[in-house]
């Protein structure tokens, strides 16, 4: 087995050993780097010499320490560019770290580079980056969901242990389900999002990849808590995740939702998804039908009070403040900010600044922006109520596996449908974990997603990294 190959936890394991050296572990992910990078475009941008240099000098104090990562192009990395894979920002050099950065940092991460992600996180498939698509490690005719493609890709391609990605409406649990690796979107707060470009601020969370649910459980580890300068990360304390993991699930109840597995679901992701759950049963948990009748709007509520606050955070990108000075500075400072937004933003940005403004227009804002803040509480109250009755939910992660490029490229409500299974927990701020639960007759992996009640990552994590011992 290549050193790349290991998870976090038997990595952290061999490095304590002195079975091999943080050099070692991170020259293997290079290597791995090199060779399936120009077919994955998963990273965008290595820093060889930086990565080497802090796997030399660590020194193994936490269980991620010498563990070599990617970081999505989105969070602050000082000395490195960052673009949330947009033209407007290119060349942007941050002059500090995210919070989660600097965390990793103190823990001893080895921060290997920037993966490819859609144009500030705005999509599903990856495919909306100024850096060209990612392809699928399981098919290079597909994409790797989205829009923390790049990290997902890294991750199930062994090209790091971990990866951090954010999880707005999905876009860590998509692209880890199609992917195959495992992708934990936290309780909004549970990770501060200071230091990391935002793109929806009461949706954003800061979520990382793994290989198994147990290495997910020592990433969070190291980047849960309060932050003084993210205001909406609340005290409260962190608990032991790794002290969950007990691989009992007897009596614990599991809530089947039954919108998970009804219209717009494939059925043999459906199946496959039941079985893991009916594997769960036999090992003593309680299974419960139970419903979310409020989900079915939440794809259109989300798609309302999404782009009304990714409109108001990008208008900060007009060329002088934030972004690129355009080609073309025009004749007054009207044509200087359009002309530098016209060049510097992409289509879906462009599509989503326009719906965003929209809704929020006086005459519109009632009838649009306060109207889906209004069913967002309703999305709410459906999943307190099931919370009283079982301790998770299961479901399925994504309606579908991988689909091909450029599929749903030209069809963005088809795009948008993506997310059907992922945005109602997004919009509950609720933790969700995506787990490989096997794979579709194509061959493409097939993920099982477990919610739980907001700052209960444990029971998560228990019955996930339950579900992997069952699985083997
Ligand atoms: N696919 C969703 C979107 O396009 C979710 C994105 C995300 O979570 N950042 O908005």
């Amino acid at each position: 087995m290549n050193l790349n190959e290991l998870t976090i936890s038997k990595a952290h394991a061999g490095l304590k050993a002195g079975d091999f050296s943080a050099e070692e572990l991170t020259r293997a992910c290079l290597d791995r780097i090199k060779k399936r990078n120009k077919d994955l475009n998963a990273f965008i941008e290595v820093d060889e010499e930086g990565a080497l240099q802090a796997a030399r000098n660590v020194e193994i104090k936490t269980p991620l320490s010498g563990i070599p990562m990617g970081i999505k192009d989105i969070y602050c990395v000082k000395g490195w560019e960052c673009t949330a894979a947009s033209k407007i920002l290119k060349g942007f050099k941050p002059p500090y770290d995210a919070t989660a950065i600097s965390k990793l940092r103190d823990s001893g991460t080895v921060l290997l580079g920037r993966t490819n992600m859609d144009e500030f996180a705005c999509g599903a498939s990856t495919e909306h980056s100024c850096f060209g698509p990612t392809k699928n490690p399981h098919d290079l005719a597909r994409v790797p969901g989205g829009s923390s493609g790049g990290s997902a890709a890294s991750v199930a391609d062994d090209m790091c242990l971990g990866a951090m990605g954010t999880d707005t409406g999905g876009s860590v649990r998509q692209p880890a389900s199609l992917c195959g690796c495992v992708g934990l979107k936290v309780t909004y707060g549970r990770t501060s999002r200071f230091g990391v470009m935002a793109m929806a601020s009461s949706w954003d969370t800061i979520s990382p990849f793994a290989k198994t649910t147990e290495d997910a459980a020592l990433i969070l580890q190291e980047i849960a808590g309060k932050d003084p300068k993210d205001s909406t990360t609340p005290d409260k304390s962190v608990p032991n995740y790794t002290e969950a993991l007990t691989g009992d699930v007897r009596g614990l109840k599991i809530g089947v939702p039954k919108e998970y597995f009804g219209e717009g679901v494939e059925e043999e992701t459906a199946s496959k998804v039941m079985e893991a759950v009916r594997a769960l049963e036999k090992a003593g948990a309680i299974l419960k039908e139970v419903s979310l009748p409020n989900m079915k709007y939440a794809i259109a509520l989300y798609y309302i009070a999404m782009p009304a606050e990714l409109s108001a955070n990008l208008a900060r990108y007009d060329g002088i403040r934030f972004g690129r000075k355009p080609s073309d500075t025009g004749e007054d400072l009207m044509d200087y900010y359009r002309n530098a937004r016209t060049e510097g933003f992409g289509e879906e940005i462009k599509r989503r600044i326009m719906i965003g403004t929209y809704v929020l227009s006086a005459g519109y804002y009632d009838a649009y922006y306060k109207k889906a803040q209004q069913v967002r509480t309703l999305v709410i109250r459906d999943f307190d109520r099931v919370f009283e009755e079982v301790d998770v939910l299961c479901g399925p992660v994504s309606p579908y596996p991988a689909f091909k490029l450029g599929e749903n490229l030209d069809d963005p409500l088809k795009m948008y449908m993506a997310d059907l299974l992922t945005i109602p927990a997004s919009a509950a701020g609720i933790p969700g974990l995506s787990v490989p639960c096997g794979k579709s007759s194509g061959g493409l992996p097939i993920g099982l997603q477990i919610m739980g009640r907001q700052f209960d990552e444990e029971t998560v994590l228990q019955v996930g990294d339950a579900w992997e011992k069952i699985r083997g």
